[in-house]
């Protein structure tokens, strides 16, 4: 066994059993595999590297001095879009899914790690490395849940695959990052969508159960451009809740610590992410952060419909509100959010702009959490571009 090779004698941790992060773990999937050997240097909630690896990954520094890049990451262009033929019941228009099938199909890669779900649950998570076009289909819509992509990594050495896509979000992309030169590839793509608020399976039910009229029916769902959660049910019906209408003291603690504790909102270290956030609804958002992921793009360019990005509103002051009403769990009566939501869709903040609202928002909620729950952590744990995000707002203490 080579040097390269040594992880391969660390042991893999039983399902279950307490993670090196402990409470912060996201469930990555590193630890279920012997490269939690790498688990120190690897993990995002042991050690943030996120500017030594964007600068390993993309060949360059976030440039902090210009607005886009210290919001949104290293990237060469940013773009609306969507599929001229959607994907039916992918979250958006399925450009991700798109994506990693003509990958495979054009032979760029041999695999395709994604993530279905059980058998049981549509909303259990089950990481998979896709061989068929199928198998990536069958891994579209978004399992809103901790995921352990990783768990597949021993699986890339044994299967012998030289080129490989992983689709994943921030968490697992830091990690991956980390140890990507010992995985033995020739290359790797990395396929990144932006990730918020993320919630265990129990968490999931209980913001279905606190926040639906049919928790039982709820296919997907998504924290709208337009303030409003939308849920898609069984019977094609779509459901919108007011984020204003939330009911923000129940749902304070859903979400997992490690998602309390996280910067990485727009997926800094992938080479192409799609997301929606940054686009006029109901458009997609495409950031191609280097090379590789302007490669990625050329394949499925032709079935995309493109637009520039744009900008309006000013978020600031609904920032800034938004940051004590949350410290106060104030929960809005029903009719009142409506109201809100109306007024706030018209004047409010669009296009990048409601991007930045929402990174504003959770950075501010995050590292006040960082800095009550984990003092000693937060000086190191918090990357620069979030402090300088942050230090915009007057936070209480
Ligand atoms: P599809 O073609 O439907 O493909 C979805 C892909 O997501 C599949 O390949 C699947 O493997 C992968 N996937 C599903 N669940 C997970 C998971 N738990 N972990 C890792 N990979 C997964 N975009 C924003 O702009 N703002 C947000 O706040 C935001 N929050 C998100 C939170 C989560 C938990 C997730 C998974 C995604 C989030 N996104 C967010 C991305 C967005 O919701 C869409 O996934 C993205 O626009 C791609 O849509 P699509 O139709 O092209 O994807
Ligand atoms: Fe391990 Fe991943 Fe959890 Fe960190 S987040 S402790 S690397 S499983
Ligand atoms: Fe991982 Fe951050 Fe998403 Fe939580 S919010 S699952 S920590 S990328």
């Amino acid at each position: 066994m080579t040097s390269i090779e040594s992880h391969k004698k660390a042991k893999a941790l039983k399902p279950g059993s307490k993670r090196p992060a402990k409470e912060l773990c996201s469930e990555c999937g590193l630890c279920d595999t012997y490269y939690i050997h790498y688990v120190k240097e690897a993990c995002a909630f042991i050690t943030q590297r996120i500017d030594e690896l964007e600068t390993s990954t993309h060949n360059r520094p976030r440039n902090l001095e210009n607005e886009n890049e210290l919001y949104f990451g290293v990237h060469q262009e940013m773009m609306s879009a969507r599929k001229t033929q959607p994907i039916e019941g992918a979250q958006w228009t399925g450009i991700v899914s798109t994506l990693a099938i003509e990958m495979l199909n054009r032979g760029l890669v041999e695999g395709v790690v994604c993530v279905q779900n059980t058998k049981e649950d549509r909303f259990q998570p089950m990481p998979i490395i896709a061989r068929t076009p199928a198998e990536i289909l069958a891994a579209k819509v978004n399992k809103p849940t901790l995921s352990p992509n990783l768990s597949i990594l021993e699986e890339i050495g044994k299967s012998g695959m030289k080129r490989l896509l992983v689709i994943g979000v921030g968490c697992q992309i830091q990690a991956l990052r980390a140890v990507e030169k010992k995985l033995g590839l020739e290359k790797l793509y990395v396929l990144g969508t932006p990730c918020v608020d993320n919630v265990t399976r129990a968490g999931l039910q209980k913001f279905l159960e606190t926040t639906s009229r049919s928790p039982a029916t709820v296919v997907s769902y998504e924290f709208m451009q337009d303030f409003r959660v939308h849920f898609k049910h069984e019977d094609g019906s779509e459901e919108t809740v007011p984020f204003f209408g939330l009911k923000t003291n129940v749902l304070k603690d859903i979400f997992a610590p490690s998602c309390m504790s996280c910067f990485d909102y727009v997926n800094s270290l992938a080479d192409i992410v799609v997301g929606y956030m940054g686009a006029p609804y109901p458009w997609q958002w495409i950031v191609v952060r280097n090379d590789t992921g302007k490669e990625m793009l050329e394949l499925v360019k032709d079935q995309l419909e493109t637009q520039p990005v744009m900008s309006e509103g000013n978020r600031k002051p609904a920032v800034q509100q938004g940051i004590e009403a949350y410290d106060k769990a104030v929960t809005l009566p029903m009719w009142v959010a409506k109201l809100m939501g109306v007024v706030i869709d018209k004047i409010g903040p669009k296009g990048l702009e409601y991007a930045r609202f929402s990174i504003d928002s959770h950075f501010a909620r995050n590292y006040l959490y960082v800095k009550r729950n984990h003092p000693q952590k937060s000086a190191a744990h918090v990357p620069e571009f979030a402090k300088q995000i942050v230090a915009q707002y007057k936070l209480p203490e």
